[in-house]
This record gives structure tokens, sequence and C-alpha cells, in this order.
């Protein structure tokens, strides 16, 4: 092969271009952050079409994300031209295996125009199950279910493949059963979900050795993206697919770095990429070092951070770019004084002449974005937010402002329907009809209608009951709005509703993170002293749709962060109980706070030019002020490679300034214990960065075990 024909592998350095040019047999690029896995994984499939070593049909290249193979199948193009016709089989798991299955759905008993559904008509679907085997859904809620049947498919599990325990984790040991007349209930529907269309694509390969072989002749090259965030079922598939049997192929290219594996809460098993040279003999290992994305101090307090992990690998990373700012580590008085700053900092990029795009504010849970989108929507800054919804269009605020919404404005009709069935009380669509038809007739809102249709016999009896019993709870929070302060009445409607603990009786991620988001709506309504006044803010910020083309700063996750890059990077509650998160620091065990300071070095490596981490001293978490730690993540930084600062050194008076407009707000926290809150500094004990070497460009990580892992013998790698 003439690689100087190509001029997108003369760019590449020496690792990078082993790894487009090694096309034959397995190969593993195991390297940690910015150093362009993905880039030489994009050059590597531009290379074998360019080459015509394969057409771009016959090449499976899974991404983690659908922007990442939009962004993929787009470099490609610029990379060869126009002359590559599609790459059908780019994509996600999901993407490529709801491919797979379309084509042969009849084997997995589906029709192949069968439907996806999503999480509202599992749910559904699966309380007409549990309900219909006299399982009593409030003591086993069905996302409980969902979560668990989710569960089995990402380990690849069939009904036929539960253990004794797995089979007692719902109902006393009706997991197998349920799981069983789930999967059967969707057959009939023709219909998967998300983890069928995995679970399927597997099942069939196993079980139809002449698909499996088709497609093990049609793929002539398989490369994957982030391999150390797969879990069972989707290596499963990668092993089914790329192992040669004899046959020719084997022809199998991952990329990933065991200390970016975040995922291990969604069944992402990092042993996969450990144990790639065992599964796949006689693999190339490839190791690339050099960093391109950041600054050397970036990468210094990155690597410094996630030394301290011991369940890894361990690399050597350096850079060639040249020295940049340090990291900046800011201690606020608050979150509203963090929001207020990352705003004014936004703003002071663009006065520099900064696209916003080129900045992003990564958190570590979704309610966190609260803060920012109220405090940008009122300084009038532009801003998305990627990979979820902005906090007010989030279902579960959107069923606690609707409950609040009737209580202000009875006659308010969109909002009672969206909650007189929420949580579920039985009150079905049959119910809905005849109160609007009630509504027609009487001329009467639909909650006037609700109460007046209790007086008529058109519902039956138990229909009748539940709505009378909400309609006196809305009697009764009317009466309570009057004196209760806007958060407290919401508090009390959430839990006498049945609203909190209906999520409470879930047990998922998902049900936990709605009750954060309420918990921050209750912080949000804190700050205002009607229900009146803080709906009305709700329906402005609702109202501020930025225009798709307008410059804006990003704010997202950091797990939906991986594998993206930006200038700016601000990361903010780096406090214990934030981040690390303290379901994190409640399990205790090593395996959960090392995936957290894995997270932190995700999120640190976002950045190219400039990091600002930020801790608050005090957050207010159900009318209470807590003061907070830093984060210990904060204290593992190297101390010659940040800079610290704190707001807070002006003493009392200094803050107490910011709120000459309103009442004092910490009154109570300063009486409490003036002395401590007041004179909070950034004096808590920091890690040294030990090894490193300021001035030199090129930055040698420090191991806390023994080696990196080219110093290891290679089977070491191979454990799992
Ligand atoms: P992550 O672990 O975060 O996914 P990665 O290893 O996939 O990172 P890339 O995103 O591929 O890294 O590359 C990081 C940055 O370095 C990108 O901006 C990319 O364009 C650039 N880059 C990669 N390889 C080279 C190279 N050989 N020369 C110059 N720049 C490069
Ligand atoms: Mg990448």
């Amino acid at each position: 092969v003439n690689s100087r024909a190509e001029p997108f592998i003369s760019g590449l350095n020496e690792p990078q271009r082993e790894a487009v040019l090694t096309t034959e047999g397995p190969v593993l690029m195991l390297a940690g952050a910015g150093t362009g896995k993905t880039a030489a994984l994009t050059a590597r499939l531009a290379h074998l079409v360019a080459s015509r070593r394969a057409w771009p049909s016959e090449i499976l290249c899974v991404t983690f994300t659908n922007k990442a193979a939009r962004e993929m199948r787009e470099r490609v193009g610029q990379l060869i031209g126009p002359a590559v016709e599609g790459m059908p089989w780019l994509g996600t798991f999901h993407a490529i295996a709801a491919r797979m299955l379309r084509k042969h759905a009849e084997l997995a008993g589906l029709q192949s125009n069968y439907t996806i559904i999503d999480t509202d008509d599992q749910i559904r679907l699966l309380k007409q199950l549990i309900t219909g085997n006299d399982i009593d859904e409030k003591r086993f809620p069905a996302r409980q279910l969902a979560g668990l049947i989710d569960r089995w498919k990402n380990r690849g599990l069939l009904p036929g493949d539960l253990d004794a325990v797995e089979n007692e984790a719902y109902a006393n040991g009706k997991g197998e059963q349920m799981y069983r007349l789930y999967q059967d209930r969707m057959k009939a529907l023709n219909a998967c979900d998300f983890g069928d269309l995995l679970l399927h694509t597997v099942t069939i390969l196993k079980r139809h050795p002449d698909v499996l072989s088709e497609y093990r002749r049609k793929f002539k090259y398989i490369m994957v993206d982030e391999y150390q965030d797969t879990n069972t079922v989707q290596y499963l598939w990668l092993r089914l697919l790329a192992e040669s049997k004899g046959e020719a192929g084997h022809n199998i290219c991952v990329v990933g770095d065991d200390d970016q594996s975040i995922y291990s809460w969604r069944g992402a098993e990092v042993a996969n990429i450990l144990r790639f040279e065992r599964d796949f003999p006689g693999a190339k290992i490839i190791k690339l070092e050099q960093n391109y994305r950041s600054t050397p101090q970036i990468l210094a307090a990155a690597s410094t951070l996630i030394g301290a992990n011991s369940e890894r690998l361990g690399k050597t990373l350096w850079t060639e770019k040249d020295a940049g700012d340090r990291l900046r580590v800011i201690g606020v008085w608050d979150g509203p004084e963090e929001a207020r700053r990352v705003g004014d900092e936004a703003e002071s990029l663009m006065r520099q002449g900064i696209r916003l795009a080129d900045a992003a504010i990564l958190v570590r849970a979704q309610h966190q974005t609260r803060e920012f989108e109220d405090r940008f929507i009122q300084i009038g800054l532009n801003y998305r937010i990627v990979g979820g919804f902005r906090f007010y269009e989030r279902a579960e605020i959107r069923d606690a402002l609707a409950y609040l919404r009737v209580i202000a404005q009875p006659s308010d009709d969109l909002a009672f329907e969206r909650i007189y069935n929420s949580p579920k009380r039985g009150l079905g669509q049959k119910t809905l009809e005849k109160m609007h038809r009630h509504a027609r007739a009487t001329g009467l809102p639909l909650a006037a209608a609700a109460l007046d249709i209790c007086d008529t016999d058109e519902l039956p009896a138990r229909a009748r009951n539940t709505l009378l019993q909400l309609m006196r709870q809305f009697a009764h929070w009317r009466d309570e709005a009057r004196t209760l302060a806007p958060a407290e009445l919401m508090r009390q409607v959430l839990d006498e509703s049945g609203y909190t603990e209906a999520l409470q009786a879930e047990k998922t991620p998902e049900a936990n993170g709605r009750l954060e988001n309420l918990s921050e709506l209750a912080r949000a309504m804190e700050e205002y002293e009607t229900l009146g006044a803080f709906l009305e803010h709700v329906s402005l910020v609702m109202d501020n749709d930025s225009a798709d083309d307008a410059d804006t700063i990003t704010i997202m996750t950091m797990h939906a962060a991986k594998g993206l890059e930006f200038d700016h990077v601000f990361l903010p509650g780096w406090e214990e109980g934030v981040f690390p998160s303290q379901r994190a620091i409640d399990e205790g065990g090593l395996k959960s706070l090392e995936e957290e300071r894995r997270l932190a070095y995700v999120a640190i490596t976002r950045a190219r030019k400039r990091c600002t981490i930020m801790h608050a001293a005090n957050r207010r978490i159900y009318g209470q002020w807590t003061s907070s730690i830093p984060s210990r993540f904060v204290e593992e930084l190297p101390e010659d490679m940040i800079d610290m600062e704190s707001t807070m050194t002006g003493g009392a008076s200094l803050w107490r300034a910011n709120f000459s407009e309103r009442e004092d707000p910490f009154a109570h926290v300063a009486a409490a214990q003036p002395a401590r809150t007041m004179t909070r500094g950034p004096g808590f004990r920091r890690a040294s960065s030990g090894d490193y070497d300021p001035a030199p460009k090129r930055i040698r990580e420090t191991h806390r075990s023994a080696a990196s892992f080219a110093a290891k013998p290679r089977t070491d790698i191979a454990i799992g």
C-alpha cells in the first residue's frame, strides 16, 4: 500500500499509522484521552475503502452515539470524497442491530415492520401484565420490573437463563415468569424494546448458523469505538460476528481506554477490553501516547487524578502543546453564585470574540442544569442542553407544575388532564372522555366538571370515589396555598398525591434522577414568595427558545460528553455528595468511587485550553442550607497545575452586599454557625504532582500500579 497516496495517513503519528495500516487480524488500540483513537479509527475506515480492501457496505463500524456516527461519516466523506456510497453499517449498536433485525425479523418471531416501543409504552404494558397476574403493582412497580428486564437483556439473558437470585429479584420469585410473559406479549404485538434489538439479534446469530456465516462473510472488517463501555450482550454480538471459526475474517479493531469506562451502571463491562487479547489470540496491541487535545496542565491534572485509581492498566501520556493556563478551582458561596460566575465567564469569552459553541458546562447529574438555565435565561445567554431535556420540560417537572397550575388556576384544563391519573390512580381514558363530555355539556372547565360529574351516576363507583378524593385534595391544597410557601406546598402536594411514593417505589436510577429533579424544583421555588410569581417565571423560561442557528453554550452531563472536546470546559459542583455522588459515597466500595474518578478524568480531558472547576460552600437542600465540602477529587489535583480562587475571602460583608436588594437568605446560617461558614476558604489539603516537571513539554504519568502496561508482560492484560 502506498500510504503517501493517502494524505489522511501522512498526518498521523507512527502508532496511529500502524493502527490504520494493520488491516488484517485483531487490533486493540488502547490509549488515554485525546490521543487520536477516534481519529485513527476514522482514517482506518477511509483507508479500507480507498485501498479497495472493502466496499463501504462490507465494513461494520460501531460508535457510541448517533452523533459520533454522523461525524465519522462526514469525516470519511471529506477524506476520500463522494466516491463512498453511504456506510450502511456505521452506527450505534442499537442502530446496527435494528437494521439486522429488520432483515431477519421472522427468525425472532416478529414481522419486518415491527415497532420499537418507548419506555412509556413499555411501562403501560408491564403494568397490565402485573395487575393481570395479581401482583400488587404498588409494592412491585412496573418500572422496577422494566429496570430488571433491561439489566437481563444487557447481560444477554433470556427468560430461561435467569438464575434463582435473578428470579427472586422481582415480586418474590416472579421474575422469570413476568419476563417471559412480557416477551411473549411483545411478540404478539410485533414490537421490540431497545434491549430486544441486540438480544434478538444475538439469539438469531446463535441459532441460525447460516445467517451467522452470511454476516461473517459480509463484514470483512469490524471496528468499535469506546470499546471499554460495551456491555455483555454487545460483546457477545461482536464476538459472534468476528470469530473466524476457520473462515476468513477475524479483522476486528477495537479502540478504548480503561480509564474512561463510565457506564458500568448500564451494564458495561470494562473486563471486555481487558480480555480482548485472550478472545482474539495474536491481537496486535497498539498504544497511543501523544495527546493532541489538551494543554500540558490539563493533561497533568487529569493524569494525576486518575493515578489515584488502583484498578487500571496505567499509561503514558505526553503532549507537544505549549504550556497553557493552569486549571482553575473556584470556590463560590452557593449555587446561584456558581451560575452567575459561569454566566459572567461566558460573557467575557464572547467579548474576547470566542464562540459560545467552544465552551461547555459538564455536570454530574441532570438536575444541576436548572440553576444555569435560570441564570442564562435571565441574562439572555443562549444555551442548549445536549442529551436530555431542558429542566422545565422534563416529565416529572411538568407533572409537578401541572398540579400547581390546577391549584393556582382551576380552569387549567390541560394541566388537569396531565395529572388526573398521574400517579396512576385507576382513572382511565373512559373517565376522561366522560369528564370531557360533561364539561362540554355544562360549559364548566374540566376540573370543575370532574367534581360535578361525581354528583351523577355516570361514573362507576370506584372511579367516582377516586375522583372525588382527588378533588377534595385539590380543595385542601388550594386552602394551604394561602398560607404555605410555594416550595412547601409543592412538597406537600407531591407527598399527598402519592407522586413521590410512586417514584420511590420504582428503585431505578431513572426514578432517583426524577426525585432529584423534584428536589431541585423545590430549591428553585424557594426563591419565590407566591405560587403565581413562580409559575410566571416558569412560563417565561419555557418560552425562551433560542434560535437554531444561534451560537450556544452547551450544557450536558459528563457521561454524555464522552468522546467530545471543547476549548473551554466548566465543571461545577465538585463537592462531596454531588461529585462524587452521594450514592457512590454511600455504596462505599472502591468500585463506585473509582468509576466516579474515571468520570472526573473524562470530564477534565474534554478541555482543550481551559478547565474551570467550581465548588460551592453551601447548597440548599429541602429548604435547609447545608455547608458542603469540596470534592475529594479537588484535593487530588496536583497543586502546581491549579490556581485556587475563592470568592469568599471578603468575609460576610462582601457576600452580603450581593443581597442588599432582597431579604438576606443566609440569616439563619450565619446565625447558627457564623465563624465556620464565613471564613471557609480554600485551605484544604491537596496532592502534589510529584513526578511532574512543569518546564518540559513531555509529561510522564505516575502510576500507582507498578509500571505502564507496555512494560508488563502482555498476558497481564488478558485478565477476566
Ligand atoms: P477520547 O478518548 O476522548 O475519545 P480520542 O483518543 O478518541 O479521545 P480524538 O478525539 O480522536 O482522540 O482526537 C483528539 C484531538 O486530537 C482531535 O481534535 C483530533 O483531531 C486531534 N488529533 C488526533 N490525531 C492527530 C494527529 N496525528 N495530529 C494532529 N492532531 C490529531
Ligand atoms: Mg474518541
